[in-house]
């Protein structure tokens, strides 16, 4: 870790709405809130102390190390690591932090036995392929898999788990039904043989929509962040009470005149048309500020949307406060969220996400791990 920081952009990050997103999820003792990846950017530590404090009882990460952080500070809650463990070394850490861990295959399996000493038992997870393509055991390999677990009995099948392709997605349904039925008819038959055998299927979308897969644990990710998962779809309200969490904000530098002819920035891509006031704002693309949305994209000034003008560059912005009043080197600019003044909307991670072509959980992780960031 370095003492210095190269931008005096900050990313704010309010826990309370995480704790009132969380409470719209349902009872904490049927989650698993997802807190890879840093917490969507959010901050790890502290998202698990403000979501421990609200209740929550289950966590689910990326790494087998993020697992072990949280029990280092800590943390005696049921932990996933949803990329499960890698090699002898990270399953000896996972079965001595007593990580749930995920078996994806037999060599996993075989793996999970081996670091778990006779007498002894070690909890686990079974990830279950059903329409993502990605990892866990199909049906076909399930009768398999049952009987390698009955051979390793210091194993305990502890929680089924499968992940959604598009639950978000209302012209998607029948993909999602053939999920929900895939995962009941293999949950059905691991849970004979294993019969307290836990399932998790739902992620945010399927937390909100699909009461029906909610089983003994949903995992809501993005939700908890205030990402509507059905947000341009006709579902949009299901999830529309949600609060974003995060909001970046970043100092003006300077503040100067534009006179018309006078282009601004990199390859001069805009050319004042008229006299212009223009506000320098230390943001660019080395913290998440996408150079994709030159020209195209607002900020927030004194509470009042502004166009952004000019490439972005990698530590700096210009944005055309002409019609705002005034504003002054020192005064605070909002890349997303601020206070908006009345009748003035905030630019949201959706917003950025939908310009650039992505979604708002990628411009959540680059932001937030690139701008330093504090709690409120
Ligand atoms: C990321 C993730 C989630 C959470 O998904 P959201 O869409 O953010 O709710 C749940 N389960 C798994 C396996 C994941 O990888």
């Amino acid at each position: 870790m370095s003492d210095c920081t190269f931008t005096p952009s900050r990313c704010h990050i309010d826990l309370s709405a995480l704790v009132r997103n969380f409470a719209r999820m349902g009872d904490p003792a049927n989650l698993m809130p997802v807190i890879k990846s840093d917490a969507y950017g959010h901050g790890l530590m502290p998202v698990a102390h403000a979501l421990d404090k609200a209740g929550a009882c289950r966590f689910a990460v990326g790494t087998v190390s993020e697992a072990a952080a949280l029990r280092r500070e800590g943390f005696s809650q049921f932990i996933v690591p949803l990329l499960g463990a890698l090699g002898e070394d990270e399953w000896r850490e996972a079965y001595a932090n007593r990580i749930v861990t995920p078996i994806c295959s037999h060599e996993d399996l075989a793996m999970a036995a081996a670091v778990c000493p006779e007498g002894r038992t070690f909890d686990v997870v079974i990830s279950l392929e059903t329409g993502m393509g990605r990892l866990g055991f199909c049906r076909k390999e399930v009768p398999s898999l049952i009987e390698a677990l009955r051979t390793h009995p210091r194993l305990r099948p502890v929680l089924a788990l499968s992940h959604m392709a598009c639950a978000d997605m209302p012209d998607e349904t029948d993909y999602t039904t053939a999920q929900q039925e895939s995962f009941t008819r293999v949950t059905d038959a691991l849970r004979e043989a294993f019969p307290q055998m836990a399932r998790s299927l739902n992620n945010s979308a399927g937390t909100l929509r699909l009461p029906e897969t909610a089983f003994e644990i949903c995992r809501p990710g993005i939700a908890l962040y205030g990402g509507n998962p059905f947000t341009g779809t006709e579902w949009e309200d299901e999830g529309n009470d949600l609060e974003w969490v995060m909001s970046v904000s970043s100092p003006v530098l300077q503040v100067r005149r534009l006179m018309p002819g006078q282009s601004i920035s990199y390859g001069r891509i805009f050319t004042a048309p008229e006299e212009m006031t223009v506000a320098i704002v230390a943001s660019g693309y080395a913290t998440g500020f996408s150079r994709a949305l030159s020209n195209n994209c607002d900020i927030l000034v004194n509470g009042r949307r502004c166009p952004q003008i000019g490439r972005i560059c990698m530590g700096m912005s210009m944005v055309d406060v002409s019609a705002i009043g005034h504003v002054e080197a020192g005064d605070t600019a909002w890349i997303i969220g601020g206070e908006p003044q009345p009748g003035q909307r905030v630019v949201t991670a959706q917003e950025i996400a939908e310009t650039l072509g992505t979604i708002s959980y990628e411009v959540l992780c680059l932001m937030g791990s690139t701008n330093p960031r504090v709690y409120h």
